[in-house]
């Protein structure tokens, strides 16, 4: 099972990875209580240790943070828990390479490689101006616009957000990362292939498949990168 211990490496290893920036955070629902998830304070992930993380409920009230802000985009990670009880890790990201996908309509991102079939039959995109209108800053800042970014996100393991960035789910910490991680390699390889010709895109069938396989395997990248981040804080 997930620990804190988890949700700390895991903010490390998404920073090291080019997921993270300064921005962006990595949730897990709390082990014990599926009505709360964990998540640190409002700080760059790269700085994170065990005492910046936080409990909140899923309306995104914070239990503990005895007064440290919180993040302003907490919403996605409480609603998409509260709408996908199979979801136990969530991460939230501006994934450089993802991005441009989010703003053009003609290139949905679709699985090129085995490693990315989770991004299935093509990723969502989420319009945040079809729940919040025009002049929003584009932030997820309250529990409404969560819920509507959970209903475009589905069933899918993952969900654009127009000209912002990308939240992707799993049923583990370690697949979430793993996932977070390949979007943005899968992303980087489409804008690549697209400038060759014609893309091949996985089969729905072959996604499925190459998910069920690969992500038996996520722990080896797991310790590589945790090893990875460890070597580099000494
Ligand atoms: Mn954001």
């Amino acid at each position: 099972m997930d620990s804190i211990e988890d949700l700390v490496a895991a903010s490390h290893i998404l920073f090291d990875q080019g997921v993270l920036d300064a921005f962006g955070h990595v949730s897990m629902r709390h082990p014990q209580n599926a009505g709360r998830f964990l998540q640190c304070r409002n700080m760059a992930p790269a700085l994170v240790a065990a005492d910046d993380i936080v409990q909140f409920e899923l309306d995104g009230t914070p239990i503990d943070a005895a007064g440290r802000p919180v993040y302003l985009e907490r919403f996605i990670h409480g609603q998409i828990y509260r709408a996908r009880p199979d979801v136990m890790a969530v991460v939230h990201s501006h994934s450089p390479s993802v991005v441009p996908f989010s703003v053009v309509k003609t290139a949905p991102l679709r699985p090129l490689c085995h490693m990315a079939g989770f991004i299935g039959k093509g990723a969502p995109v989420f319009e945040i101006r079809d729940a919040g209108g025009d002049g929003t800053s584009l932030l997820v800042t309250d529990n409404r616009l969560g819920e509507a970014l959970a209903e475009s996100l589905g069933d899918e393991s993952l969900v654009l957000m127009r000209g912002h960035g990308v939240t992707v789910v799993a049923d583990t910490l370690k697949k979430a990362v793993y996932r977070a991680v390949y979007a943005e390699i899968n992303a980087r390889a489409q804008i690549q292939a697209s400038h060759l010709g014609a893309i091949e895109f996985l089969s729905p069938a072959e996604a499925k498949a190459a998910t069920q396989q690969i992500e038996t395997q996520v722990e080896r990248a797991w310790d590589m990168w945790k090893r990875k981040f460890l070597e580099t804080r000494q």
